[in-house]
């Protein structure tokens, strides 16, 4: 499945009914008549009985006997929700993740173009989490889930029980096959690929700028980016104003003209998830930036020194960047569950997996079928279905009946470069500054800390008035 940006939107949750969802008795006639409603098997109890209480014991047991445990895997933009739509609510909830931060995707860009670092994009999940008792967080990498004894198996931290589960593991990069690219490619999907992107894109630099002539410096300085998606597009477009930025001042060695950064997209246009107007405005903005766009062009085989295009060209370029599409997490198809052609676990209208009435799965592992389409891999749609899942076993614990999800697309937006990014919302298009403008309001809207924002915003200043990336330091850990 091809990479996707949208908006981000703001959901205020306006589900439809869902028919007949009772999931465990009969449904008795409520007082009022007007909503049918299930006996429940009477593990519900005020929020105020669970204030206070220390949570877990130990290797994943819970000390709140008789609370319905609800299990989140996953601290990505569906998870997060889910687990804050259940703060102070009567449940117990244990949100793990591998990582111990949440990852604002959309400018993980920024930080392998050295404009941002790491901690301006990410936020640990326990400052997150912070003040709300109900709600504990433990860095576990999940391995497995034994559906009959109601357990999440992890690699490194024990069991955990759980009455309700919600999968919410996001994706990984998908190669399509191409398995040289798989073992040389730099990737762009989490903060390690994109520190590391960071440090061999200026190790480039250094090495060009110690060769004696042009013909060895031209592989290091040649970059080539594949996926016309978003991601290709906005990382292509900041690493050109990287180079045209950083070179011309601090290269002398270099002439910033000798650098190439080919971006290469196998369907004919560019962003094919936005109308064509717009695919092609990004076009026009990237070639002004020096960027050489090829479009209906796979990359079929590369080297350390070279890549090979379907046309049989072949690019003598030390840098190979994969953007080019991302496939449901790994755990997916460890489970067993119903998985559609793509891998995405499949789920009911209420997001439960299909075959198992307390599991749910919601973002990317997800298959959510709308309109007779998967809904996308994209925050947005992980972001809602985190909150109607946390809806859903609310309502199951309470007795109610549960709600259908209805994704909202609320529009897309990607920048291609200072006072240039392209935005659809709704039937409108906007470009250039307007497209900007609006992009970086939505990206700062949505990142997580009051902190972040504040550097953030500094730093696209500092970019703005400086044409600078300071974030150049190639740090590596031990
Ligand atoms: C570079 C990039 C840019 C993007 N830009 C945009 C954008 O501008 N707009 C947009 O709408 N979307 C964007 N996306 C897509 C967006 O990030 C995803 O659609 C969204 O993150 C999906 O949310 P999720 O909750 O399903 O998964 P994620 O947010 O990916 O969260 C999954 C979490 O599960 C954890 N996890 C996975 N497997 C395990 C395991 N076995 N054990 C423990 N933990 C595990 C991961 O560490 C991760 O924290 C971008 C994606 C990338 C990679």
């Amino acid at each position: 499945m091809p990479q996707q940006f949208l908006l981000l939107p703001a959901f205020n949750g306006q589900y439809e009914q869902i028919q007949d969802h009772c999931p465990r008795k009969p449904c008795q006639q409520s007082a009022g008549g007007a909503e049918g409603c299930c006996v429940q098997n009477g593990t519900t109890a005020p929020a105020s009985q669970y204030d206070g209480i220390n949570l877990m014991n130990g290797g994943g047991e819970s000390q709140m006997a008789g609370v319905p445990k609800v299990v989140i895997i996953g601290a990505g933009f569906g998870g997060l929700q889910c687990a804050k739509k259940l703060e102070n609510k009567p449940v117990e909830v244990t949100l793990l993740d591998r990582n111990n931060y949440h990852l604002f995707t959309p400018l993980l860009y920024q930080v392998a173009s050295s404009l941002l670092n790491p901690s301006d994009i990410a936020q640990p999940v326990r400052s997150i989490l912070r003040g709300h008792r109900n709600l504990v967080f433990r860095q576990a990498e999940v391995t497995g889930v034994d559906f009959d004894a109601k357990r999440v198996l992890t690699h490194d931290a024990g069991d955990f029980a759980y009455d309700y589960l919600v999968i919410a593991a996001g994706s990984t990069t998908n190669f399509f096959g191409v398995a040289a690219a798989e073992q040389r490619s730099e990737g762009l999907k989490d903060l390690s690929e994109a520190l590391g992107l960071r440090n061999h894109t200026l190790h480039c630099l250094e090495e060009a700028a110690a060769t004696g002539s042009m013909e060895e410096a031209r592989p290091w300085l040649t970059f080539v980016v594949v996926g016309g998606g978003p991601t290709g597009v906005e990382y292509s477009g900041a690493l050109s104003e990287l180079i045209h930025g950083v070179l011309p001042r601090e290269y002398p060695e270099l002439s910033a003209s000798d650098v190439r950064v080919v971006l290469v997209e196998g369907l004919d246009r560019l962003l094919p998830v936005f109308p064509e107007d717009l695919g092609e405005e990004a076009q026009r903005a990237l070639e002004a930036r020096g960027v050489e766009v090829m479009t209906g062009l796979r990359v079929t085989d590369a080297s350390e020194e070279t890549v090979t295009l379907s046309n049989g060209d072949v690019i003598s370029a030390r840098t190979l960047v994969w953007a080019a599409g991302v496939k449901p997490a790994e755990l997916a198809a460890a489970l067993d569950v119903e998985r559609s052609r793509n891998g995405r676990i499949e789920v009911d209208d209420a997001l439960r997996v299909k075959g198992h009435t307390d599991v749910y799965a919601i973002g990317d592992v997800a298959s959510f079928i709308q309109d007779g389409k998967q809904v996308p891999m994209l925050s947005a749609p992980a972001m809602q279905g985190g909150r109607q899942a946390a809806d859903n076993i609310l309502r199951t614990i309470a007795g109610e009946r549960l709600k259908r999800f209805k994704y909202h697309d609320k529009g897309s937006m990607a920048t291609v470069g200072k006072g240039a990014a392209v935005a659809q919302v709704g039937r409108f298009h906007f470009h250039g500054y307007i497209g900007w403008l609006m992009w970086l309001g939505v990206h700062i809207y949505y990142l997580i800390g009051f902190r972040n924002r504040l550097v953030v915003l500094s730093g696209w200043a500092w970019n703005y008035v400086r044409s600078d990336r300071p974030v150049r330091i190639i740090a590596k850990a031990k």
